[in-house]
């Protein structure tokens, strides 16, 4: 692997060693770009993006599609690679590498589909146009670190804006790789650059670099206040995708064995470090025991192994750092039933049931980013609602019920981004994420993202 773009990388921004999160051992050392190194990048992107800007829409879409392409002929190795960089399971990892190319290959429709509009005024003509902002940084967190990098650098790139992207520190091997291919298919030099480093330095530099236009920041809500409030400065753009604390609202009226069935994966995907994760689980009263019943064999059979098993449904933690932090939420909580875990010196935390005293509980209210979930009854529809908004986070949620209007209704009332009934769809490319309150700020994917990534330039011709 080829860490030196345009000799941005020295190694003297120190280094990171990275670890096999389930097995605990070294993987490999990495450098870590310095605040000279960063600053040459976004200077080298900059410079890049006259010349980018000006590829015909045609010829943009044309190497977007190569750029997906390429990634697609490489979907084995990037699994691998997030296999043994963040622990995800090798079906996730797979399907997290075709993401990027869906992405891309979606996103190769928006160069020549940025349409402006005609506005009817006297006296002459007048046209709106999407103009590109220059360079935008990207900020990635450990979780996701595939797909996040795509939603960013792919309708950023297709919008016409060249990228510098950080991946979090303990997972950049991914994201590295791929800028990496990005130049095998033809992209240009200076494009697309990703900077390893420390979230403090580099990221921050994106924050507060003149050339840097837009910040797309995805991780922390405390993370993500410090690069709004830093981004005020210069008025730059930001967009923030955070935290979450998602309701998964089980009605009497619902197919309760499906509903069962569902929860697990809903929140022990990705070992429950998903923003998504429907972690609070809200049960009508009448139905409690009966769902409790119906959900403890499917927690207890949901398959936790070594990442690269085939039919592993859960890896490890990312770091000892969030087993800690994790295994600290549960401590002394009450804890109903759980299920296994491989064992041995990696960062493994088994899926795990709690029932909270009361709505008031830290781990009913924080978002614990680990394989937790916490059950509480509910009486009727509007105590449901009310439950589910009481929270500071808004990014997705679910609804199971086979009344079509309550459905609805619920869906309406919670405050959330992102929600489905009778099913906890996960992310789709081609339609609008993000989340309410203190999830975030903007919308990602779906057809307007290119937008996102623009300025609207009004003119006027008279006639
Ligand atoms: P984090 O906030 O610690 O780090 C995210 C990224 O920001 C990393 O690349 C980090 O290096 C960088 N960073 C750290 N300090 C910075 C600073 N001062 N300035 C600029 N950048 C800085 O988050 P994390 O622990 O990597 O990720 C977990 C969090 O991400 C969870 O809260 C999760 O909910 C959230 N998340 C949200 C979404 C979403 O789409 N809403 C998706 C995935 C993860």
């Amino acid at each position: 692997m080829n860490l030196d773009y345009g000799g941005i990388l020295s190694g003297e921004g120190g280094s990171t060693t990275l670890i096999d999160p389930a097995s605990a051992l070294a993987l490999t050392t990495l450098p870590r770009a310095s605040l000279a190194e960063t600053d040459r990048a976004i200077e080298r992107a900059h410079a890049a993006f006259p010349a980018w800007r000006a590829v015909s829409p045609g010829d943009r879409a044309r190497l977007l599609r190569r750029f997906a392409t390429v990634v697609d002929e490489h979907l084995a190795e990037l699994a691998i690679l997030e296999v043994r960089n963040s622990g995800h399971t090798i079906g996730n990892a797979t399907w997290e590498a075709g993401n990027v190319r869906d992405v891309l290959d979606y996103y190769s429709a928006a160069p020549e589909r940025q349409f402006g509009r005609q506005i009817p005024v006297a006296g002459g003509i007048d046209i709106t146009f999407y103009e590109p902002l220059g360079v935008v940084g990207i900020i990635v967190p450990w979780n996701f670190p595939m797909p996040i990098a795509g939603w960013g650098f792919g309708p950023a790139l297709a919008a016409g804006n060249t990228v510098v992207l950080k991946p979090a520190e303990v997972t950049p091997l991914t994201a590295i790789r791929l800028a990496e291919l990005a130049l095998e298919a033809g992209i240009p030099e200076g494009v697309l650059t990703v900077i390893p480093g420390k979230g403090s330095l580099v990221g921050e530099r994106f924050v507060t670099h003149p050339l840097v236009r837009k910040v797309c920041f995805t991780g922390s809500t405390e993370v993500g206040k410090g690069v709004m409030r830093g981004a005020a400065d210069q008025v730059k753009a930001v967009t923030l995708e955070l935290g979450g604390k998602s309701a998964n609202i089980i009605f009497a009226d619902a197919d309760l064995e499906v509903a069962a069935r569902a929860a697990p994966s809903a929140v022990f995907d990705n070992a429950g470090q998903d923003c998504c994760a429907r972690s609070r689980i809200l049960v009508q009263r009448s139905v409690y025991d009966k769902f409790m019943a119906l959900l403890e064999p499917a927690v207890k059979g949901f398959r936790v192994r070594q990442p690269a098993d085939a039919d592993a449904e859960m890896g490890p933690l990312i770091t000892a750092g969030q087993l800690a932090s994790v295994s600290a939420y549960v401590d002394g909580a009450d804890v109903a039933f759980t299920g296994s875990t491989p064992g041995g010196q990696g960062f493994w935390y088994p899926p795990t049931v709690v029932i909270p005293a009361s709505a008031a509980d830290r781990i009913w209210r924080e978002e614990v980013f680990g394989p937790v979930v916490a059950v509480l009854p509910f009486g009727d529809e509007s105590e449901a609602v009310a439950m589910a908004n009481d929270s500071d986070f808004g990014l997705s949620g679910s609804i199971f019920t086979s009344d079509v209007g309550r459905a609805i209704r619920v869906a309406r009332g919670v405050e959330a981004g992102n929600l489905s009934v009778n099913s906890h769809s996960s992310v789709r490319y081609w339609t609008p994420f993000g989340g309410f309150k203190q999830s975030g700020l903007g919308r990602e994917l779906g057809p307007d993202a290119p937008d996102a990534f623009s300025e609207v330039k009004n003119v006027f011709i008279a006639t």
